[in-house]
């Protein structure tokens, strides 16, 4: 039987399909009403690409405060002193 491995490639594809455009999605940059559509959809059916793509967006919204709050070179500071630290 051929069957479950063909549901299951059908499944890869959907998710890489969802990843090349995730960025774009959450960032508000997709403009193609079908692939949005196409994302929300599998978001929906989909919970390991769900939990990616909240986890995505956590991430972007700490980035956001983070650049708020302090300028990016006090963390490449940062990083400068703990790498001269190893
Ligand atoms: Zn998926």
């Amino acid at each position: 039987m051929t069957h479950e491995h063909d549901k299951r490639d059908n499944l890869d594809n959907d998710c890489l399909e969802a990843f090349d455009h995730l960025y774009a999605y959450l960032n508000g940059e997709l403009k193609d009403q079908s692939k949005v559509a196409m994302i929300e959809h599998h978001l929906q059916h989909c919970r390991s690409c769900f939990s990616r793509a909240e986890f995505e967006r956590e991430i972007n919204q700490r980035l956001k405060k983070t650049d708020t709050q302090s300028p990016p070179s006090s963390l490449s500071e940062r990083m400068k002193k703990l790498i001269d630290n190893f």
